[in-house]
C-alpha cells in the first residue's frame, strides 16, 4: 500500500528550509515534523519502509493543506501530490467513518437533499428558533466547534431560480461566453454570492449559462483520500461543462475553483479523460480574473477601510493573487489596506476548524492580531470557508460592531449599483 505514496517526489525536496517561514502548523506548533519539510521526509520514510503509516498519521492529518508551501518552494516541490498520496493509504487503510463516507458521497453531490439542507436551514433561521435555542441552553449538547459556527452562520438566501435557468444575455455587446459553477456547499450557504456573481458577469459583458447537470466538484471527498469519488465527479462535471462552446468556466469558490483547475492531474492516467479534463481545467477562472479582464464600470462611491483575507487555494493553487487586490483598489471611496502576514492560512482549510479545532482557534487568533494592526473595517475574503472562519474571527475578538466580513463579490455589486434581489 505504501507503494502508492508519492515517493519520487519527496526527493525534490533539498531540505533548504525556505518553507518554514510560510507553514502555519510550523509556527503555530513549532516542531520539524509539522512542518512541509518534516512531512516530505516523514513520507519518504514510510514510503522505505522505515515507519509506519500511524506513525506519520498525527503530523500529516494536522497539515492544513493550505499549500502556501508550495508557492514558498525553490524547487518546485509538489507538495500538494505528496499529501494527497497519503490521505489515499490512510483512508485505505482506515476508512472514514460511514456517517463521514456518506457525507462526502452521497450528500454533497446531492442537489435534492441539500436544497431541502437549505430550506430547513431557512426556516430554522426565519422562525427564530435559532435564538430560541441559543437562549434555551439547548445547543449546549453540540460539540464546541459546531456551536461556534452555529453562532456565526450567515443567513441562508433561497438562489434566485431566473439567474439559475436558460441562457442569461450580457448587459453590453457580449465579448464572453461562460458557465457558471455553483458548487455545493456555497450555494447552501451562499447561494447569494452566486446570484451577485451571475450578475457581475452579466454586467462585464458575459453570456451566462448554469448547466443544471453540474456536480459538486470532489474537492472535499480528494482531500479525504476518496479520490475513486472525486474522479466520478470530475467526469461527471467535465461531460455536462462540454456541453456549450463556453470561453470560460467561473465560479467563485476559491476552495472548489482549486480542485477544478487540477481535474488534468486528477485524471491524468486515464486515456479516455487525460486530455478532456486538461481543456476543461483550463477553461476554469475565478470569478476576480475574468470581472478585472473584462472591466467592470461602478456607479457608487463606497467607504471605509478595506483589507483582503487570500483564499489559500485561490493563491497558492490557482496562483490568483493580483486580480482581486485590483479590483478592490479600483473601487471608488475606498481605502484599500494590505493584511500583513495575509498570505497566511487562516485556519479554515476545508473541514480542518471542525476536526482540529483547537488547532485552528491559535491559527486565526495570529491571524486576527494581524487585523487588529491594521484596524479594518471590512474584511474581503474569496471563499466560504474563509469568509465564516473570519466571521468566527471577528466574533472571538469582540469587533462585530466594528468590523464586518464579506466576500469581494458583494463588495464589488455594491459599487456597481447591483442589488441581491
Ligand atoms: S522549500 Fe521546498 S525544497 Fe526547501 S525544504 Fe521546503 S519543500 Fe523542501
Ligand atoms: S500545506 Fe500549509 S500547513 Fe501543510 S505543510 Fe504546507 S504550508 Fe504547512
Amino acid at each position: 500500500m505504501t507503494s502508492q505514496l508519492a515517493y519520487k517526489e519527496t526527493f525534490d525536496c533539498v531540505q533548504c528550509g525556505y518553507c518554514l517561514p510560510a507553514c502555519p502548523t510550523y509556527a503555530s506548533l513549532g516542531k520539524e515534523r509539522h512542518s512541509p519539510r518534516g512531512r516530505i521526509n516523514l513520507v519518504q520514510m514510510a514510503a522505505e519502509g522505515k515507519i509506519t503509516i500511524d506513525e506519520i498519521t498525527e503530523s500529516m492529518e494536522l497539515c492544513l493543506g493550505c499549500r502556501a508551501c508550495e508557492t514558498a518552494c525553490p524547487t518546485n516541490v509538489q507538495y500538494g501530490k505528496i499529501l494527497e498520496s497519503f490521505k489515499k493509504v490512510k483512508a485505505a487503510e482506515a476508512p472514514a467513518p460511514f456517517i463521514e463516507n456518506m457525507a462526502l458521497q452521497k450528500a454533497l453531490p446531492n442537489k435534492k437533499l441539500l436544497a431541502v439542507m437549505r430550506a430547513s436551514l431557512r426556516a430554522y433561521q426565519k422562525t427564530g428558533i435559532d435564538s430560541f435555542a441559543r437562549k434555551s441552553k439547548v445547543l449546549s449538547i453540540l460539540p464546541e466547534q459546531l456551536r461556534a459556527f452555529e453562532e456565526i452562520a450567515p443567513a441562508v438566501e433561497m438562489p434566485n431560480k431566473q439567474l439559475r435557468t436558460g441562457i442569461l444575455l450580457p448587459e453590453r455587446d457580449p465579448n464572453a461566453r461562460v458557465a457558471f459553477f455553483t458548487g455545493c456547499i456555497m450555494d447552501v450557504f451562499f447561494a447569494k454570492i452566486n446570484d451577485l456573481s451571475i450578475k457581475l458577469l452579466q454586467h462585464a459583458g458575459c453570456e451566462v449559462t448554469v448547466i443544471k447537470e453540474q456536480t459538486c466538484c470532489g474537492a472535499l471527498q480528494n482531500h479525504s483520500g476518496d479520490t475513486g469519488t472525486s474522479r466520478k465527479l470530475a467526469k461527471e462535471n467535465i461531460a455536462a461543462f462540454e456541453k456549450g462552446n463556453f470561453d470560460y468556466v467561473v465560479n467563485a469558490i476559491g476552495g472548489c475553483g482549486a480542485m477544478l483547475v487540477e481535474y488534468d492531474h486528477l485524471l491524468a492516467d486515464d486515456p479516455e479523460w487525460a486530455e478532456r479534463a486538461k481543456v476543461f481545467a483550463q477553461k476554469n477562472k475565478d470569478v476576480s480574473v475574468i470581472l478585472n479582464k473584462l472591466g467592470i464600470s461602478f456607479s457608487r462611491e463606497l467607504s471605509g477601510a478595506v483589507t483582503y483575507q487570500p483564499s489559500c487555494h485561490l493563491l497558492n493553487v490557482q496562483k490568483v493573487a493580483d486580480d482581486p487586490v485590483q479590483l478592490l483598489e479600483s473601487i471608488p471611496g475606498i481605502t484599500y489596506i494590505p493584511l500583513p502576514k495575509g498570505d497566511v492560512c487562516c485556519g479554515s482549510a476545508g473541514i480542518y476548524n471542525i476536526v482540529h479545532y483547537e488547532e485552528s482557534m491559535e491559527i486565526l487568533d495570529a491571524k486576527m492580531e494581524q487585523v487588529q494592526k491594521i484596524s479594518p473595517d471590512t474584511i474581503v475574503t474569496s471563499n466560504p470557508g474563509c469568509h465564516l472562519q473570519m466571521c468566527l474571527g471577528v466574533k472571538r475578538e469582540g469587533l462585530e460592531e466594528k468590523v464586518r466580513v464579506v466576500h469581494i463579490i458583494e463588495l464589488l455589486a455594491k459599487a456597481c449599483g447591483i442589488d441581491h434581489k
